[in-house]
């Protein structure tokens, strides 16, 4: 049974644009997928149907064999919970400390008084604490986001998501803004949360060689449609 689950999904915005067009694509646990296409392609619509940031206007979407596609109020709430999401930009607290911005990450977070004041729970900081490590950033605890660069950023980022608990981490073009070190940094910290936790991946790519390197499986689409979907062994040179 497959963790994800997408069933002849189309979505058209509400200007008319279409942004998926019949897209079907089962992902089992524990898969890397890279979906890779131009700009516009769809491939962040794609991801944001997963997470219920978007709705789809036709096909069913299924996680652990449920229909997520009527949820409401809680259940959305509780899916958008199990699944981490990473952006381009980042979306840190500038201001804020590295620490501050882990916590953020904590399942349930609300701002309330106690966390204005900085009043977190030792078990939630030792656990902000571990995260960081997880992706090298255990020493960066204490630092202003904005003081880090690029990538450092986007490991803090990856590390809010694991305050989550995620089954599934979605990355939407999590290296378009980084040099090509940092890129490498970035991504063997996904993969080595996929392989390490056994959490589900699915990353959104410009870079076919950088699929190339990390995915287990590369899902092309185009003007909205999936035409291209193969494990990394079957992939040819002409493809
Ligand atoms: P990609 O992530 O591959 O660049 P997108 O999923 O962002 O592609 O976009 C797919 C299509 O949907 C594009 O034509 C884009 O202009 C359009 N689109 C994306 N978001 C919206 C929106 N909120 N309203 C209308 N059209 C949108
Ligand atoms: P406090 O422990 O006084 O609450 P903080 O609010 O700064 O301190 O929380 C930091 C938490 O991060 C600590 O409780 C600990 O779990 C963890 N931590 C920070 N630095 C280290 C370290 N060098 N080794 C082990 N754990 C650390």
């Amino acid at each position: 049974k497959p963790l994800i689950s997408i069933k002849n999904i189309s979505k058209i915005y509400a200007n008319g644009t279409v942004g998926l067009k019949n897209v079907s694509l089962n992902i089992p646990a524990g898969q890397f997928v890279v979906i890779v296409g131009l700009s516009g392609a769809g491939k962040s619509t794609l991801l944001r149907t997963i997470n219920r940031m978007h709705s789809v206007t036709q096909g069913d979407i299924l996680i652990d064999g449920h229909s997520i596609i009527h949820y409401k109020n809680k259940q959305l709430r509780q899916l958008r919970r199990s699944i981490g999401m990473i952006f381009q930009d980042f979306n840190l607290i500038k201001r804020s400390t590295v620490q501050r911005n882990v916590l953020a990450g904590r399942v349930g977070y609300y701002p309330t008084w106690k966390s204005v004041c900085n009043l977190f729970s030792a078990a939630d900081k030792q656990k902000a604490y571990q995260a960081l490590q997880q992706v090298g950033m255990g020493e960066k605890l204490y630092s202003r986001a904005d003081a880090l660069s690029g990538g450092q950023q986007q490991r803090v980022a990856i590390a809010r998501t694991l305050m989550q608990d995620p089954k599934i981490i979605l990355a939407d073009e999590p290296i378009a803004s980084l040099d090509p070190m940092t890129t490498q940094t970035v991504m063997k910290d996904l993969k080595q949360l996929n392989r390490q936790l056994n959490i589900t991946v699915v990353v959104n790519l410009h870079s076919v060689p950088i699929a190339q390197q990390f995915a287990d499986r590369i899902v092309g689409l185009r003007a909205g449609e999936l035409i291209y979907d193969k494990l990394i062994d079957q992939v040819n040179s002409e493809d």
